[in-house]
């Protein structure tokens, strides 16, 4: 790295609890002095193919209001690109727009090697950082990714103000963060729209979907976002509406739908195996006590299972559903961890009984 140059990344609110982490992989049009402007003209880097006009303001103004920490790349697109998996073929574009870029043109296996060494590959071990802070913080982050995209491309208009990109591998944060922009009435929101977010191995799927953390990649319209005052504007009205879907995921998902009669019947079963797995463990719960508490031990468990069974038309025999509750033929159970009962147990036994006739 040269003198001039600039670390390949930066952080914003660097030691902020890492609850959410934003991540800006397009957020800058500049290029380590060596690479000059790789060719190009100035125009070039005014427009998308360098950066995503806005999405560093965005981002700032984001962490900032969640007092989160960013990592924002310092280096254009055009130079690597971020949000592509390292070993993807428009890692380092060739062309733009159709037309050469004189400076990646050349570029050969030892250049791409060597960009991911000092660019790629210390952006993306920043992100991993602040995911180790989190871990050691015992915090599982969330992961919010910032983009922007062109307002037209190939001379069609683009409808929507925002799009969420997912992987449908995990909707956790992208469903409710799309139900809160859609209650925004005057929005039009991209469902993987203007692109579709499966990208593998982009930055999502390596620092969110590999681990297993909820995570969002949020693409906002360049010409709504273009000035300081744009990008203010949006990031003050995504805010609560972030903060909205957030408070949705801390909820189950399915909290509210109506339970299907499979679902309901396999939570029954997985209850009856707990307690049935409880009552394998406790050894030292004798029968005894069971019938003198409650009025029902370890057999007639077992005799309700047979019940349920022949109910059903399933022929099973009173010493094998007994041996399925005991986890073991009765004899053995019984040999093995019942105790003799004392007089009190017989005295508590009898009362029981009569209580009950
Ligand atoms: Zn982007």
């Amino acid at each position: 790295m040269s003198a001039n140059e600039l670390m390949p990344f930066e952080i914003v609110n660097s030691q902020a609890a890492p609850h959410l982490i934003f991540v800006c992989d397009h957020a800058s049009n500049a290029l380590p002095p060596e690479y000059g402007t790789l060719g190009l003209g100035p125009d070039a880097f005014k427009r998308h193919i360098a950066y995503d006009i806005g999405a560093a303001d965005v981002t700032r103004a984001m962490a900032s209001a969640f007092a989160a920490p960013a990592v924002l790349a310092t280096y254009s697109r055009l130079l690597i690109d971020l949000n592509r998996g390292a070993d993807d073929p428009t890692l380092v574009m060739k062309l733009s727009d159709g037309a050469i870029i004189p400076g990646n043109a050349k570029a050969g296996f030892d250049e791409i090697a060597t960009r991911i060494a000092r660019y790629y590959k210390p952006y993306h071990d920043a992100i991993e950082a602040q995911i180790a802070r989190a871990r050691t913080a015992s915090i599982t982050p969330v992961l919010v990714s910032i983009h922007s995209f062109t307002p037209e491309w190939r001379g069609a208009k683009r409808p929507w103000h925002i799009g969420v990109l997912w992987d449908h591998k995990d909707g956790r944060l992208a469903l409710p963060l799309m139900a809160a922009l859609r209650q925004e009435s005057d929005l039009t929101v991209g469902d993987n729209q203007p692109y579709a977010g499966e990208l593998e191995n982009d930055c999502m799927s390596q620092h969110a979907l590999a681990h297993g953390f909820v995570h969002v990649l949020i693409e906002i319209r360049q010409d709504l976002i273009g000035d300081g005052a744009g990008a203010r504007k949006w990031a003050d009205r995504l805010v609560p509406v972030l903060h909205k879907a957030l408070a949705h995921l801390n909820s189950s998902p399915t909290k509210d739908a109506p339970m299907n009669e499979t679902t309901r019947t396999e939570i029954e079963a997985a209850a009856f195996r707990r307690l049935v797995a409880h009552l394998q463990a406790r050894t030292d719960v004798q029968n005894i006590d069971l019938m003198n508490l409650a009025g029902f031990c370890r057999n007639c468990l077992g005799d309700w299972f047979k019940d349920a069974a022949a109910e059903r038309g399933h022929d099973v025999t009173k010493d094998d559903a007994r041996a399925r509750i005991y986890g073991m033929p009765q004899a053995e159970w019984k040999a093995r961890y019942q105790k003799d009962a004392s007089p009190e147990q017989k005295a508590a036994f009898e009362k029981a009984h009569k209580n009950h006739r």
